[in-house]
């Protein structure tokens, strides 16, 4: 209790929002059972038919200025009461947590069962449909005590397939189907819906917001428009970037190997690419809030990505598929282009990306925030010498008020890779063959971010090497893929939309009510771990009450002005697909760099349409956007042992993710220092170090084993997150009404239910060769660990499946971090 209170100090609107749906909640049901109790009293004949009667022979005897002044008093008295009431419903909300106001009753035959409250069974549609879809992902057959997965997502598993054109499904990702459907019928409406929006959330903006994003829809789907312009926009981008070997428009220089700079030429398309995307070659710049200091924002540098994304890819097993893939997709691209491309130059090519994979750090590695080092642009200018640092940083600002000298602060990501990068770049620069193909592989970079949005042929390149190295088959449907392209690039404009159709403020109320249930449950997690000091231990609970919870959407979609701000520079044209995506490029680039001459603000970097949820370290925030904030995670008429084990663990997820092995090197404030003592450091790392054992000895997929360390932070947050879900929706339990399921309830306890509702989360069916990709470079473990590590991990789950000890899902030795 003292925590609540504590944070409601905190955030006085969310805190009131807590204690008022407590505080009525528990009201509600109170007057109700007094109601219905006294009815029976009330209605009994005898003693009410004699003061009846006595009251009658009263009134006779009364003069008519006494009747009349009895009746006027009667009527006032009336009057009053009915007025008081209004009142009383205008100023003071309706109870918030929708748990308590949305559900049909029906009494259970019988007598209540033992412990039950409130015995009701919920006949709610969407009561029955959640029913039918928990019984239908289940594999009863299975022993819960052996493999908690199968049985919780076996018939999952089996009853659906792997959409065209992805690699996995999952509840997200059917989650995530449901939604493309809603945010198409968005776009594809001639007119805006009647409005549903909340009064705070409505405005005139919005017709006009609307109209702009169905231009952009209607450009992404005309077929005709794309095919006529074919690859010409994009060669005519990249005309003047040259002298390019492989490439020479009419009246262009030709390319020289002794006389090009190297490195002026890979400074000038990266300066290019810039504008456009986040996918450089060599090295990465962007505006990020400082390490040390959260409320700055600061340049921040780092290793490349390579075309296939990630070092994995290029070094070790199973590599020569995929690179076989990546050389006929690089002589596609040249074919198509017209560029003068040997097999033997795109075998350079690819033996390039090799050499720079060779230099970069692998996935699990770069997770260390603590290798990020907070210097200036000095530093850069004395170990990556070979760039000319001040030169390309002017050009990169030049369009906002921000003077870049050597001392201007950076961030260093991935050291030891861009300490190698110049003594790379040298040896490369040393013999013009090498040149040739560093040239030409910047030509194959300036375009291939661009394939995807081009004609139908371009847009098969890159999916065609996705389809080999994910194991993906077929395409999903044009209007899925421009609902995507709306929803990636005008994400927040379209997001605005989504949530003034399909998003209720109740839902809002009522999910901050539950992350402050979780909190609580987490603080005990806090307070329990023996092997903390007092000093850090304080500071971590410290850390919790600052943590600061983003729900639904943007503040800004409330006010006009800010609106208008925010999007009233983009005019979309609808035959103009490609035009329109630069343009949301370019004007998102300039407005990323201006950030540099400002404040850092807390704001949602989750489009409200997401299906997911994070933790932002910086910031310290957890943010959870309107997409996630429904079904299968959240619904007001889902039983609260249903809603705490679904969008309750991830509450408890991105909550515990401030205090795992990445999370933790941050304080309340979002800098990253050592507010851990040593001693309590090393028992982290210790607890920390049995759960990245444990994941590592887990097996999916037959033979697929996952490096503990690249999942070490998501399997702390997954164990936490379901503990703590698991202790607050126990602490909740006899406050909230828990109506029964039909057919679930007669099978398996409530508890029982939060687990297997916190499991279906996690049920999937991915692809073999997405199973192998992922292990190498995905830091999320596969749904069957998210399972496995956290039950058998949970302290209560052996005796609320009554699992014997010892059993695999109830080992004797669990880990616990938090
Ligand atoms: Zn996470």
């Amino acid at each position: 209790m003292k925590y609540v209170r504590s944070n409601l100090d905190e955030d006085s609107e969310i805190g009131g929002s807590s204690s008022g749906i407590a505080g009525s909640g528990a009201g509600a049901i109170g007057t109700a059972g007094e109601a219905f109790q006294n009815v029976p009293t009330v209605t009994v004949p005898r003693p009410r038919a004699s003061r009846l009667q006595r009251l009658r022979n009263y009134f006779r005897q009364r003069n008519y200025l006494e009747k009349f002044l009895f009746i006027a008093v009667c009527v006032l008295t009336i009057l009053v009461l009915l007025l008081a009431a209004f009142l009383y419903r205008v100023t003071c909300p309706a109870p918030q947590h929708s748990f308590e106001v949305q559900y049909r009753k029906e009494v259970v035959p019988g007598p209540p069962a033992k412990g039950e409250n409130l015995s009701m069974v919920c006949l709610d549609p969407e009561c029955i449909s959640l029913s039918a879809r928990i019984l239908s992902y289940m594999n009863e057959a299975a022993n819960p005590c052996e493999d908690f997965y199968e049985f919780a997502c076996g018939s999952f598993r089996k009853r659906v397939a792997i959409p065209p054109g992805t690699q996995r499904v999952t509840s997200f990702s059917l989650q995530a189907e449901a939604n493309e459907i809603l945010l198409r019928s968005i776009l594809e409406s001639p007119a805006p819906p009647a409005a549903h929006a909340s009064p705070s959330l409505r405005s005139a903006f919005s017709a006009e917001l609307y109209a702009n994003a169905g231009r952009l829809y209607a450009s992404c789907m005309n077929v005709s428009a794309r095919e006529a312009s074919g690859v010409e926009p994009v060669t005519n981008m990249i005309a003047p970037l040259g002298p390019w070997a492989a490439h020479r428009p009419a009246g262009g220089p030709a390319f020289n190997a002794s006389a090009w700079n190297l490195t002026k030429g890979i400074a000038e398309v990266v300066q290019f690419l810039l504008a456009h995307t986040e996918s450089l070659p060599f090295f990465t710049v962007d505006v990020e809030p400082d390490n040390s200091n959260s409320s700055r924002h600061v340049l921040c540098f780092g290793q490349a990505r390579t075309i296939l994304g990630v070092r994995e890819n290029y070094v070790g097993n199973g590599s020569a598929t995929n690179l076989a893939a990546l050389s006929e997709a690089l002589l596609s691209v040249a074919q198509l282009f017209n560029f003068n491309l040997t097999q033997s130059n795109v075998t350079d090519l690819i033996d390039l990306e090799k050499q720079i994979a060779q230099i970069s750090l692998p996935e699990s590695e770069r997770r260390d925030s603590t290798k990020i080092i907070t210097s200036t642009v000095r530093y850069l200018m004395d170990n990556v010498g070979c760039v000319n640092w001040l030169d390309f940083l002017a050009r990169y600002a030049s369009n906002v008020s921000y003077h870049i000298t050597p001392d201007t602060p950076v961030n260093i990501r991935d050291e030891n890779y861009l300490r190698q990068l110049c003594p790379l770049l040298q040896r490369l620069a040393a013999d013009p063959q090498k040149k040739l193909t560093v040239n030409n592989y910047l030509l194959i970079r300036s375009v291939w971010i661009f394939l995807s949005v081009l004609n139908k042929e371009a847009a098969a390149i890159p999916r065609k090497l996705h389809h080999i190295t994910d194991g993906v088959h077929g395409s999903p449907n044009p209007w899925a893929l421009c609902v995507r392209s709306v929803s990636g690039m005008f994400g927040f404009g379209l997001g605005k939309l989504y949530v003034d159709q399909h998003f209720d403020d109740e839902s809002k109320l009522a999910v901050n009510s539950m992350i402050n249930d979780v909190k609580a449950a987490f603080n005990r997690s806090l307070q329990e771990a023996a092997w903390m000091d007092a000093t850090t231990r304080r500071l971590a609970m410290a850390k919790l009450v600052g943590i600061r919870n983003l729900v639904g959407y943007p503040d800004y979609f409330g006010n006009e002005t800010a609106m208008r701000e925010e999007f009233g520079s983009f005019r979309f044209a609808s035959g103009e697909y490609f035009n329109n995506l630069l343009k949301i490029q370019r004007l998102g680039h300039v407005k990323s760099i201006a950030k540099l001459a400002e404040p850092v603000k807390v704001e949602f970097e989750m489009t409200p349409q997401s299906i997911n949820a994070y933790y932002s370290p910086s910031s310290n925030v957890i943010a959870f956007p309107a997409g996630i904030l429904q079904r299968p995670f959240y619904q007001a008429q889902f039983p609260p042992y249903i809603s705490y084990g679904a969008i309750g663990a991830v509450i408890g997820h991105e909550v515990t993710h401030g205090f795992d092995d990445d999370g933790k090197n941050f304080d309340r404030n979002g800098n990253q220092r050592q507010w851990w003592s040593n001693r309590t450091a090393q028992s982290f790392k210790e607890a920390a170090a049995c759960i990245a054992k444990q994941y590592e000895d887990f097996v999916v997929d037959g033979d697929v084993r996952v490096p503990g360390q690249l999942v070490l932070g998501e399997s702390i947050a997954d164990n936490g997150g379901l503990k703590s879900a698991y202790r607050a929706y126990k602490d909740r339990a006899n406050l909230l009404p828990e109506p029964l399921l039909p057919n679930l309830n007669e099978r398996f306890t409530k508890e029982q239910l939060l687990f297997i509702a916190y499991s279906q989360t996690w049920c999937e069916l991915e692809t073999k060769e997405s199973v192998r990709q992922s292990a190498k470079v995905d830091p999320h473990p596969p749904g069957k660990m998210r399972v496995w590590g956290p039950i058998s991990n949970n302290h209560d789950f052996g005796g609320v499946f009554k699992c014997p000890a010892g059993a695999r899902m109830n080992p004797v030795k669990k880990c616990t971090v938090w």
